[in-house]
């Protein structure tokens, strides 16, 4: 027997260890994981020189639009990916009609222009939309769908609409017969709140990234946060809480999760990792965001909140739009986060001792794979499984910049050094990354086939 790779001398990180391991690649898949020298041939080995081998990462929280063609959208964003470890993005679609009219021209398109796996969310904003949600499980395969519930004033410049609750509580109750992978999410900001206290925080003179957070506080997120625990409880209905920004969150889910209820909190990684006050942010709409960044004590609570397992997911909520640089109250909010999600989550959490490599693992590949269906075959270094993965190197130390992350688009850690930078990228046994090239082609990409839902599988994850 002879296989096509080998990726030796690596330590293995999975959610339960870390193992020094070589791991055996064929047509795509993890054949092996052993002691080098008990494993077949291969045609090409990798020396992964003692470093951490990850599960291709599996970002659960990706928009791929803006103002630019999707055909070049879908590959310029998906090489970012690739560059930051990223193998599958859950992306974000809208339509404002019906998806039957928009998203199959979409779909063709992820097919023939993306380098990594993907599936999709789709962005609910309509009671007719609402109705059609069992044909969008049927016909797509798509079971998640998220709803803002508030944040983005009627005629914002983003296009979005906030939805009344009469809108999710019917989609609830749609969403419940989904099965396993059937999820309601929730964009948790009340848009009158926000309204309002814009309004008064632009009259007192406020132009600063300060206070445009102190525009969108913690408690206009909280108090949706808990409206749509209390709908969803009613409901019987999954609930996923993209980019979770208040500590608060994170007792709220518990509480909800002791009751045997499934509250499933994401967050982000400038969530973790910066704050409203950063100086290097202040004075210019790059750290606009929405939610918008907090403070330090709501940041410790979310670190908790992952050790502790009551934050299941980080998602990079990538957004490529340029930045107009208009000042704050103009500029467009959200920022890219494809290529380096992963060095944050590694510099600010594994090598400032908050977090385990494993709980890296467990809440960028495994989780995020398991709660969208796409587990087994992606977010584990398993035999059997996709050969989605990459070595990281926890070393040399990196400035953000256009000519690391290889991006037209801004991130908010733009100048900020990060260590734990990918080295090589595997996806389905294909180097689509490494030492700075991105290798695949447009089009290399898959779209992710979900196994049927078994609609009589306990949907509580977490209370098992
Ligand atoms: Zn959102």
């Amino acid at each position: 027997m002879r296989v096509d790779t080998i990726v030796a001398n690596g330590r293995i990180v999975s959610p339960s260890g870390v193992v020094d391991a070589a791991v055996a690649v064929a047509d795509g898949r993890i054949v092996a994981i052993a002691d080098e020298s008990v494993l077949p041939e291969a045609a090409e080995r990798i020396d992964a020189a003692g470093r951490f081998v990850l599960p291709g990462i599996v970002d659960p929280h990706v928009h791929l639009g803006g103002g630019r063609p999707l055909s070049e959208i879908f590959a310029s964003e998906t090489a970012c990916a690739a560059v930051g470890g990223v193998t599958t993005v859950l992306q974000y679609r809208r339509s404002p009609s019906t998806f039957f009219e928009t998203f199959p021209a979409e779909l063709e398109t992820a097919k023939t222009r993306m380098l990594v796996d993907t599936q999709f969310h789709f962005i609910i904003s309509t009671m007719e939309q609402v109705e059609e949600i069992p044909r969008y499980a049927a016909e797509f395969g798509v079971t998640s769908f998220k709803f803002y519930m508030g944040g983005y004033e009627p005629g914002n410049p983003i296009g979005l609409v906030s939805v009344n609750d009469a809108v999710l509580y019917a989609a609830m109750e749609k969403i419940r017969e989904l099965g396993p992978y059937g999820w309601c999410m929730v964009h948790c900001e009340d848009d009158s709140l926000v309204c309002h206290l814009t309004a008064k925080v632009k009259e007192s003179g406020g132009d600063d990234l300060a206070a445009y957070s102190a525009s969108r506080p913690d408690f206009v997120e909280e108090q949706d946060l808990l409206r749509a625990i209390w709908l969803a409880d009613l409901q019987e209905c999954s609930l996923y809480v993209p980019h979770t920004t208040v500590g608060m969150a994170v007792d709220a889910a518990a509480e909800s999760r002791r009751k045997g209820r499934t509250v499933v909190l994401e967050t982000c990684p400038h969530y973790l990792a910066l704050t409203a006050d950063d100086e290097r942010l202040a004075g210019s709409g790059v750290g606009k965001v929405a939610p918008a960044l907090r403070n330090e004590a709501h940041q410790a609570e979310l670190w908790r909140g992952l050790r502790e397992g009551w934050i299941s997911t980080i998602g990079s909520d990538h957004v490529p739009i340029p930045k107009s640089g208009k000042g704050i109250w103009e500029e467009a909010p959200g920022f890219a986060g494809l290529a380096t999600m992963l060095p944050v989550v590694l510099t600010e959490g594994v090598l400032k001792g908050r977090i385990a490599i494993e709980k890296v693992a467990e809440t960028m590949a495994y989780n995020p794979a398991r709660l969208f269906g796409l587990a087994p075959t992606k977010g584990s270094i398993q035999v059997g499984a996709d050969a989605d993965l990459v070595i990281v190197d926890m070393e040399t130390e990196k400035v953000v910049g256009p000519d690391v992350t290889q991006s037209e688009f801004v991130s908010a850690f733009e100048g900020v050094p990060l260590r734990g930078w990918p080295t090589l990228t595997m996806r389905r046994g294909d180097v689509i990354y490494r030492d700075g090239e991105v290798l695949a082609q447009p089009g290399s990409g898959q779209v992710v086939v979900k196994p049927e839902p078994d609609k009589d599988k306990e949907r509580n994850w977490h209370a098992a």
